[in-house]
């Protein structure tokens, strides 16, 4: 007799967007093959927790059915393109969405296997040759790919944190091209310095039509100078922090047969979500819902998987997932608003935009029980701090205050933790490095200010800081500027003085 082993699925969502139709199908598979709650994830992605392995390929082939797959959702490969979700600025978004959906589709792997595996293709006689990889080749990427696309002012994908960014340039209202950015990165080991979290250089610029091109090339360089010898030094962010930016550009100016131009100017204000309900220019109004943690469930005071149910059925819009585990009702017609809106508020969801501005900014990954790395509690246990610091903030009259806050169960770091304005990672059960000092719009990296502190000790720490940013703070400053100038921590200028004080 097998032990009951149970797995998780990451169901690839490219740019985030779902129709109703996938969504009914999301929620149904969730039930029946999952533990009845769907995770958005911090990469757009849907994730199922709690799949039995006997389930495990009836499930993949029920995702294949509904039109989504699970295909290089892991892997040493490129995975979901991240793509800023915000479908009121439309016509350059639709734009900016393609072309995330392009870079997908461009450097899905072809391999055949996940066909004969998980979907009972058949197998299909290769040669060699064949069998190699187009853009991979015989022995893939040295480690994991992240890519996304952001439209400025908005950040919300934080580009600065993955390893191949475009920065969408608009000018007079058209979408011209795209700054590119390279080797950012958020994952490290404690104990490890030579690994840290590193921001993303911007080197150049693309137009539109060059995009996927620039994609590949990029993914190029990093397969064929990325280190293959040593795993925790195979992110392409060792590769630029090693060669240096100006190499990675000559190398991809080499590979590409063209130069890209010089960087256009742009400006990020923020990396957080707009909430609640927006019209845009062609009439159509969006409803961005807060969901904590990125859990969709239903509790008996909040049946909200039930709710975004009724919704699916009825909605004639797509659902837009955020890269801050929110989730956009989108696209709805002038006509459907006024049943969405009731349904809404039927299922207790009208008000989720109302929270403290701390929680709506707030991100946490999987960590305790699902994650097999986490060393503490983050998803179940960040809300309880928020709650905690809401005392705080309300007692300093901060409540309305938007400041960065995440929490990651390792310093693998997929809440990015590394660039909130308070950060927390885990190190053993109740056990958290204590981070301050990331960059409102996630342009900055933080700084370690307390090592290992005890989960009971982090109100204690922040409520004096909260205080004096209360009393202290200069027009405009974020709460990340302000512990610095405060002398709190120090900035962190790039990856490599992370671990300096
Ligand atoms: Fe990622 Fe670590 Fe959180 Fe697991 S515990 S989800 S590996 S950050």
């Amino acid at each position: 007799l097998e032990k009951a082993y149970s797995f998780m699925i990451r169901i690839r969502v490219p740019g985030g967007v779902a129709t109703s139709q996938q969504w009914i199908e999301t929620d149904r598979l969730a039930t029946e093959f999952a533990n009845g709650t769907i995770k958005l994830t911090t990469r757009q992605a849907f994730q199922f927790h709690g799949i039995i392995k006997t389930n495990l390929k009836r499930t993949i082939k029920e995702i294949n059915q509904a039109a989504m797959d699970t295909i290089a959702a892991c892997g040493d490969v490129n995975r979901n393109v991240m793509c800023n979700p915000n479908p009121y600025l439309s016509s350059v978004h639709a734009e900016v969405l393609k072309a995330a959906q392009d870079i997908s589709t461009h450097l899905t792997p072809a391999t055949r296997a996940y066909h004969e595996i998980w979907l009972d293709g058949e197998k299909i006689e290769t040669s060699e040759k064949e069998e190699q990889e187009p853009i991979y080749g015989k022995t893939y990427l040295p480690r994991k790919f992240k890519i996304t696309i952001a439209v400025p002012p908005s950040n919300d994908v934080d580009i600065f944190a993955n390893c191949l960014s475009f920065i969408a340039i608009v000018e007079n209202g058209k979408l011209v091209g795209y700054n590119v950015a390279v080797g950012g990165g958020m994952g490290s080991t404690h104990g490890n310095e030579a690994t840290y979290p590193r921001l993303a250089d911007v080197i150049g610029f693309c137009t539109a039509e060059q995009v996927v091109d620039v994609a590949e090339k990029v993914v190029l360089v990093q397969r064929d100078f990325g280190d293959r010898t040593d795993r925790k030094h195979s992110r392409f962010k060792y590769t630029v922090d090693d060669r240096g930016p100006e190499w990675i550009l000559a190398k991809l100016n080499e590979y590409l047969g063209y130069e890209l131009g010089p960087v256009r100017p742009y400006e990020f204000k923020d990396n957080g979500d707009r909430f609640g309900w927006v019209e845009d220019e062609f009439g159509n109004f969006h409803y961005t819902l807060f969901v904590e943690g990125g859990r969709v469930l239903d509790t008996p005071a909040y049946p909200m998987r039930k709710g975004l149910l009724e919704i699916a059925k009825i909605h004639d819009g797509d659902f837009r997932l955020t890269a801050n585990q929110n989730l956009i009702i989108a696209n709805i017609s002038a006509k459907k608003r006024s049943e969405i809106e009731a349904l809404l508020e039927k299922y207790g969801m009208h008000h989720s935009h109302e929270r403290s501005a701390l929680r709506l900014a707030s991100i946490a990954c999987v960590a305790l029980p699902t994650c097999g790395l986490a060393l503490a509690e983050a998803e179940r246990y960040l809300p309880e701090v928020v709650t905690e610091l809401e005392d705080e903030l309300e007692k300093a009259g901060l409540r309305h205050d938007s400041i960065t806050i995440r929490m990651t169960g390792c310093p693998n770091g997929c809440g990015r933790p590394f660039i909130s304005e308070i950060g927390f990672v885990g190190r053993g059960p109740d056990r958290y490095n204590l981070y301050l000092g990331g960059g409102h719009a996630g342009q900055r990296l933080s700084k370690l200010y307390r090592q290992d502190i005890h989960s009971s000790e982090i109100r204690a720490l922040l409520a004096p800081i909260f205080e004096r940013y209360a009393k202290e703070r200069v027009d405009g400053e974020h709460f990340g500027d302000f512990v610095i100038r405060a002398g709190y921590v120090a900035a962190t200028q790039q990856g490599s003085d992370f671990h300096k004080n």
